[in-house]
């Protein structure tokens, strides 16, 4: 089967390599059809390394993905519970905990300290033709969503997550920072859970077009317009009562803990490429700021199907790019690049 590894910094290379064997216990074959690239795949391609985790050996990317099911194991049960059926279109959760820690048993699998991530360092993600998932980790895709949607229900997942988290109110006002694929979706959902004001910052207009295609109430280019004095300006000096960071986490924290209101909060969603959190400590503390670091999502599935198969979020619309699983190395330089116009960049595996 053709496979994409990342070998080093922006090294992406095409090989082959044998399919892999039956599916085991619990687990499912999969034939993998479309893989999305995240901005955190982008920090491992531009600098080999995300958090504190150093790439030190080839491996495969990809950790939004879905595929068609092509065998399957005994007691294949899928996140839901039900039995999986071959032939079926499934989107995967990518974080595989191991249900038996403090933290599982607490429900909050996405903290798991044993767990396994496909397609975060040294775990091989879906960028290759056949795979072998857990089969709790898979979600029956209706007929409704496309391919290209399936990668994006993880994208909503930690967008839901972080909404989750933030504890919007009914008619509170909000600031999202970075609108990329995940920014975009967490504006929507703030909107949809009932934010009556939602305004955006990006450094790309395209982005922020398309948050005001989404509904944002207002959206300003960061390199030209401060952005505090922008929400201090819309909210009559007073600040919004949620901040969310869904951006590079540099001294967009800061801007986000400057334009909350007191006793507001902030939500902390983008990862920092140098692992370094920059935040005055007076802001936060005279403000009483509640903060919440948000990380990945739990059991975000069933929902995120739900929101894109009712019409409420169009994953589609995030799609600005195709590309084959030949074209892994271009697509990235491109997507890395920020090319014209990009927002979810999707390989299409197999099909
Ligand atoms: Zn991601
Ligand atoms: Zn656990």
């Amino acid at each position: 089967m053709q496979v994409a590894r990342l070998h080093g910094p922006k090294d992406i290379r095409l090989g082959s390599e044998p399919a892999p064997p039956a599916p085991g216990n619990g687990e499912a074959l999969l034939k993998i059809r479309s893989v999305g690239v995240c901005g955190s795949d982008l920090h491992m391609y531009e600098a080999g390394r995300i958090g504190y985790t150093d790439i030190t050996e080839p491996f495969i990317l990809g950790h939004e993905f879905m595929g068609e099911i092509i065998a399957l194991g005994p007691d294949a049960l899928n996140g839901e519970h039900q039995p999986l059926q071959v032939g079926q279109r499934v989107a995967v959760e990518p974080a595989v905990p191991c249900w038996r820690c403090e933290l599982c048993e607490h429900g909050h699998p996405n903290l798991c300290p044993n767990h396994y991530f496909y397609g975060l360092f040294p775990d091989d993600g879906a960028l290759r033709e056949r795979m072998i998932v857990s089969a709790r980790n898979c979600f029956p895709m209706p007929d409704s969503l496309s391919d290209d949607a399936g990668p994006l229900l993880e994208t909503l997942g930690v967008a839901i997550h972080a909404i989750d988290l933030s504890k919007i109110r009914i008619g509170h006002s909000v600031a999202v920072i970075g609108v990329g694929p995940v920014g975009l979706l967490i504006m929507r959902l703030a909107l949809l859970a009932g934010a009556a004001r939602v305004i955006a910052f990006d450094k790309l207009d395209w982005r922020l077009q398309k948050a005001c295609d989404w509904g944002a109430t207002g959206a300003f280019n960061v390199d030209r317009q401060d952005p505090v004095a922008a929400i201090m300006d819309v909210t009559d000096g007073r600040g919004v009562d949620v901040a969310i960071e869904a951006a590079w986490a540099d001294h967009s924290v800061q801007q986000a803990a400057d334009m909350a209101r007191y006793g507001g909060r902030l939500v902390l969603v983008g990862i920092p490429p140098d692992d370094q959190l920059r935040l005055k400590h007076s802001v936060a503390r005279r403000k009483g700021l509640t903060i919440i670091m948000s990380r990945r999502m739990k059991h975000t599935y069933p929902r995120a199907i739900e929101l894109a198969t009712s019409g409420k979020v169009k994953l589609d619309e995030l799609v600005s790019h195709r590309f084959d699983l030949a074209e892994t190395a271009g697509a990235y330089a491109s997507n890395a690049a920020y090319e014209d116009g990009v927002n979810k960049v999707v390989l299409r595996v197999g099909c």
